[in-house]
């Protein structure tokens, strides 16, 4: 099951659940958009996988399966995956 994480995991910035600025890696590593095309290039920090942009979960199953409650945070620094894989696309990494 995909877990909706409420903040971006670089600037912190707020990403409920409906909203349309949120992109996963497909570990679920959940950025905003904005740092997504500018700090790393389509490329994840953690996995070097590339994003797409994060399903929005249905009201009505909120409640069984809410979203994570605790905050995954971790600014970017220098990170070999970025270089490495910001030129390759995603589907070839
Ligand atoms: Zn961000
Ligand atoms: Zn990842």
């Amino acid at each position: 099951m995909l877990e909706i994480r409420l903040n971006c995991e670089n600037c912190d910035k707020s990403l409920p659940n409906e909203c349309d600025a949120a992109m996963i890696c497909s570990y679920e590593c959940t950025f905003c958009t904005d740092c997504v095309a500018s700090v790393l290039e389509n490329v994840c920090p953690n996995c070097g996988g590339g994003f797409e942009k994060r399903p929005t979960r249905p009201k009505a199953a909120l409640e069984k399966h809410p979203p994570r409650k605790d905050k995954v945070l971790k600014p970017i620094i220098e990170n070999s995956y970025l270089k490495k894989n910001c030129s390759i696309n995603p589907r070839e990494r």
